[in-house]
């Protein structure tokens, strides 16, 4: 049986402590591989690779060479597709059809974009007037932050790493991957891409682990860390920025949400239908900025609710190499035993289940995965927990509103501020609400449509900061001012 090992330094190695972890297929419950699991002093030689790395060629390196090999590591991903996808798609279960088309594209494309803007960005020049008269100029330069820890969730793995990874890099930073242990692969993977394409030993590195007491504590812990970027649980980024208040170090968090969709009755039904559908399912629900919480106009509540049902019921749970298939199944039994926790809680809070609430019944080779049924509820009053907590699964509670008002106050009555969608055909409403709901990111008519350059990011408890575009360039540098005396 494989072992996936640690990589750092620029070699895969295996942990100290000779711990293992498995790493499960959630279509079948199959194991896939066995990963090693990094100790306290394996984290101590990443931290120590990473620092030398920016002291040696890579803090010399130019811009111009280093863009240069972030764009061959983008290409090399992209020779490699089928193992990048393979991979992914054996972690995650979810369909070929969805990874081949997001995941392993925008894993590449994360070190394209910010090649091209770290290129491109401007910086800032005043002139000041001295009392002698000779004057002065101040000029901006931009520093690497220094060393980078990134932590990843398992919901998008490589999308999610590399959107971190590649403006780190571009920036002239280190960093020290902790992918999540539910998805080691990509990341691994991605070792073997950095040495091919020549990027210096110990630019890049990944410890594996979890997080309370293992790899992710130790390396969120560790006073050689500059920074720490984590995309996760709510609850895991207030842990992780108790720890990074130590040596004051800054954090870029980007959290859960519950986010909500707003349609209203001079929407165009069918996209609506389509944007919703998406947004509410696909990835199996396991996307940050998905909607568990949809509002509708009253006049066309009925006909959206028999429209969404069947849009549930087409869905087709499936092998994920099978081209008919666009759900797959949960991440792991641990989390479908928490989504059916949330689907009993609903019943007990009195929900009309209009779809699914249960385990759908799987061919046999697939029947020990951790599938779950689409699930739509109506009635659900909003001080349910179904109504007010992360359930990352795919269900979404449809509810009916009469007033603009009204539907605005019910989609900021959350603590989180990640995402909203909302579906009208009327601009000046479009505009007036999207500028009062209290998120990140606003779609209009749309859903999951991303500009690599726009900020990214949420408000309330939906994290710290804004990656995307410049504003990655935020986090990953010092601004430095220089003031020259003329
Ligand atoms: P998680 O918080 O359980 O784990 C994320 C990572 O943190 C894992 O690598 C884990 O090992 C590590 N970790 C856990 N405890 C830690 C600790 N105390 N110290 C250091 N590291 C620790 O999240 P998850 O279940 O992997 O992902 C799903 C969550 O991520 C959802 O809440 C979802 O909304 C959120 N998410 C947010 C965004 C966004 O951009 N806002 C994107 C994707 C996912």
């Amino acid at each position: 049986m494989k072992t996936l090992e640690n990589f750092i330094n620029g070699e895969f190695v295996l942990g100290s402590n000779k711990q293992s972890f498995d790493n499960i297929n959630p279509i079948n419950g199959s194991l896939i591989c066995k990963v090693s699991e990094a100790s306290e002093r394996d984290v101590d030689l990443a931290v120590s690779a990473a620092r030398s790395a920016l002291a040696g060629p890579w803090g010399k390196m130019k811009l111009a060479e280093r863009s240069q090999m972030l764009y061959a590591v983008a290409a090399e991903i992209k020779r490699r597709f089928d193992e990048f996808l393979d991979a992914e798609v054996a972690d995650t279960g979810k369909p070929v059809s969805l990874a081949s088309h997001i995941d392993i594209p925008r894993g590449a494309a994360n070190f394209e974009i910010f090649a091209d803007i770290v290129k491109n960005v401007p910086g800032e020049y005043f002139e000041m007037p001295t009392p002698d008269g000779t004057g002065a100029i101040n000029y901006s330069i931009r520093v690497p932050k220094g060393v980078i820890g990134v932590i990843c969730p398992w919901n998008l793995p490589l999308l999610l790493m590399t959107w971190k990874v590649g403006p780190a890099l571009a920036c002239g930073n280190t960093v020290i991957v902790k992918p999540s242990e539910e998805t080691p692969s990509t990341a691994t993977l991605l070792g073997e891409v950095m040495n091919a394409v020549g990027v210096p030993k110990g630019v890049y590195n990944v410890i594996h682990g979890f997080g309370p007491g293992s790899a992710g504590e130790f390396l969120t812990k560790h006073p050689g860390v500059d920074a720490i970027t984590f995309t996760g649980e709510t609850g895991t980024g207030e842990a992780i920025m108790a720890n990074a208040s130590k040596g004051v170090r800054p954090v870029s968090l980007e959290l859960g949400g519950k986010n909500a969709g707003l349609v209203f009755a001079d929407c165009d039904i069918d996209a609506a239908i389509d944007g919703i559908g998406r947004a509410a399912f696909a990835n199996c629900g396991q996307v940050c900025l998905g909607t568990e919480r949809v509002y509708v106009e009253r006049t066309i509540f009925d006909e959206f609710v028999g429209k969404l049902k069947s849009y549930a019921e087409n869905l087709k749970l499936g092998a994920p190499q099978d081209k008919s298939t666009n759900l797959g199944p949960l991440i792991s039994k641990e989390h479908q035993q928490k989504v059916l926790r949330y689907y009993e809680k609903a019943r007990e809070d009195g929900a009309a289940v209009i779809t699914g609430g249960g385990i759908p019944q799987m061919p046999e080779e697939l029947s020990k995965g951790s599938w779950i049924q689409p699930t739509i509820w109506t009635g659900l009053a909003e001080k349910s927990a179904v109504m007010s907590e992360e359930i990352f699964g795919p269900c979404a509670h449809l509810t009916p509103f009469d007033e603009e008002d009204e539907a605005i106050r019910l989609a900021n009555d959350t603590p989180y501020g990640l995402a909203t969608t909302l579906w009208t055909t009327n601009l000046s409403r479009a505009h007036r609400v999207a500028s009062q709901i209290d998120v990140g990111i606003c779609w209009i008519n749309s859903w999951f449509l991303r500009d690599l350059r726009t900020a990214f990011g949420g408000m309330k408890n939906s994290g710290i900061g804004r990656e995307g575009g410049v504003h990655s360039l935020e986090f990953y540098t010092e601004l430095r001012n220089v003031c020259v005396k003329l």
